[in-house]
């Protein structure tokens, strides 16, 4: 069988190809007698079923995805060189949709903050934007990462998820207070994919032809428009239809009915990253509109479903340290961490040489000296497997500062951020809580957090509630008093 879709697939046969006999009958002695061991398609068939799921992502593990095509509209070539952001470019691409803290099969419609993944198949390489339908985040070291998603798993005894292991870690990092804000606000329940936003959310770097550098933030709006749930219709969905944004998403391609989403940036020029109110490359911090406007760049539009879910979404690998000329990294810490580990998790999760398979192969030619591995399918022949002056295979040669790099220098340490003049945890989670929810929102926002904190022990419960007042002193004691009144508060 081919790798693609082959509507003939003629007669059955075995893995070495000769026909099979039988997929409906094993090979026994006499029609009531016992199975033979010989019997190598039976064997084959329950050993290659024992093996046929690929370790679930942790986290995102559930999503789905579907192709498409991204058309740069504007002129960017001023921020960046990288070809398919020039003006009229079309390239390829696909995009996955995620939970973040679900297994496989839990609803879509938790509350929850949304993967937004997106793979650019372009003419320099793949290029990819692994993003969140969020612009911040909840830490901003790696190291803290494991233990962010683990309080939001299942507990050790009895595997059960557990609002004090959550709230027990949101209110010990205090940075987190902006992604909860945001995700207990109206956008934490999105109607389906197709209804929310993506955010690069990290800054990266552009480099344009001439040099010149940029940090630079990734906005998609939803041509649909931004549409959520209430608490009540998503818990109802929950139980209606577990998999109602995975549906939504291969029907609405299905019957014609392509979702897209402009594609807009801010562009902070390279030198004032020093001297901006916030530290620009803290993940738990937005850039105000008002600071860097955004700038068009173009749309991208989901125009095909994949054919197999397994092969193009379920084995399709995300990474940031996918990048192309014209884009780079910053020094965001979560950001040069998620470079490690996300490729780490596709080798551990799919295999060595994950980056082999259809969907994440780049569409121009590739020249590695990667080798071998197990599942090794692409091959270099009898070419070099060494640097050789002699042999002439190409190898490449940069030496010096790179384009897309940063000066820092200083002593090794292990500290946080230093701060810049307006940085701390709680300030733009506030401005989120006064001036961007309206007063139904905070209202809603004040019942979602009560029914967000039932079974919160003291004293996780009395941090909750000075975590809140932080943010926003009236917010926090309408909290205090509605969990106060609510049936189930432990008193
Ligand atoms: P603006 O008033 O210019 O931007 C506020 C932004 O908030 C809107 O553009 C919209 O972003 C987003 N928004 C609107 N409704 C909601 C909601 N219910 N939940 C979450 N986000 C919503 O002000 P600033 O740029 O100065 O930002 C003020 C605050 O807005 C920030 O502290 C941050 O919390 C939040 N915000 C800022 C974003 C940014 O990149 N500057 C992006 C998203 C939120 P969008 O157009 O992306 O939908």
């Amino acid at each position: 069988m081919t790798h693609h879709s082959d509507k003939k697939l003629g007669q059955a046969t075995h893995v070495n190809g000769s026909p099979a006999s039988s997929d409906r009958n094993s090979l026994t002695v006499g029609s009531n007698g016992p199975i033979v061991l010989h019997d190598h398609h039976l064997v084959d068939t329950l050993a290659h079923f024992n093996r046929e799921k690929t370790v679930e992502r942790q986290p995102h593990a559930k999503g789905s995805g579907a192709f498409g095509v991204f058309e740069t509209t504007h002129d960017v070539s001023a921020y960046t060189k990288a070809a398919l952001f020039q003006q009229g470019v079309q390239t390829e691409m696909l995009a996955r949709f995620s939970t973040v803290a679900g297994e496989q099969g839990s609803p879509d419609t938790w509350r929850d903050v949304r993967g937004f993944s997106l793979k650019f198949y372009t003419t320099e390489g793949n290029y990819d934007l692994v993003g969140n339908n969020t612009p911040v985040f909840f830490v901003r070291d790696p190291m803290k990462f494991p233990h962010f998603i683990r309080s939001q798993k299942r507990l050790p005894d009895s595997g059960l998820r557990d609002n004090h292991m959550q709230w027990d870690f949101w209110t010990t990092h205090p940075e987190t207070a902006h992604q909860v804000t945001y995700l207990m606000g109206p956008r934490g329940l999105p109607k389906s994919w197709r209804h929310m936003n993506g955010y690069g959310s990290h800054t990266y770097m552009w480099v344009n032809a001439k040099g010149e550098r940029f940090w630079v933030k990734y906005h998609f709006h939803s041509c649909q428009g931004e549409e959520n749930y209430s608490n009540a219709e998503a818990t109802e969905m929950s139980g209606k239809d577990a998999d109602s944004h995975r549906r939504d998403l291969f029907e609405a391609i299905q019957r014609g009915d392509y979702p897209s989403w402009l594609l807009s940036v801010q562009i902070m020029p390279y030198e004032e990253a020093r001297s901006y109110r916030f530290n620009p490359f803290d993940l738990t911090k937005t850039w105000s509109h008002k600071d860097y406007p955004l700038i068009p760049v173009g749309r991208m539009t989901l125009n095909r479903n994949p054919e197999n879910f397994f092969a193009q979404i379920e084995q399709a690998a995300f990474s940031p340290s996918n990048l192309v000329p014209g884009i780079g990294l910053s020094p965001d810490k979560m950001l040069l961490g998620r470079v490690f580990a996300y490729p780490d998790a596709q080798r551990r999760r799919i295999g060595t040489n994950f980056h082999q398979l259809p969907v994440n192969q780049p569409k121009v030619p590739t020249n590695t000296y990667l080798f071998d591995g197990n599942m090794n399918y692409q091959h270099s022949g009898n070419q070099p497997t060494y640097l050789s002056d002699t042999a002439g295979r190409p190898y490449a040669d940069h030496t010096g500062p790179i384009e897309d790099g940063w000066e820092s220098d200083g002593d090794l340490v292990r500290q946080a951020y230093s701060l810049y003049p307006e940085d701390d945890d709680f300030g733009q989670a506030g401005t989120l809580l006064r001036e961007v929810f309206n007063d139904e929102e905070r209202t809603q926002f004040v019942e979602t957090i009560v029914g967000a904190i039932q079974g919160v022990r003291s004293p996780v419960l009395e941090r909750v509630f000075e975590y809140w007042k932080n943010v926003d002193q009236e917010v926090g004691q309408r909290i205090e008093e509605a969990y106060q009144k609510s049936p189930r508060a432990v008193k």
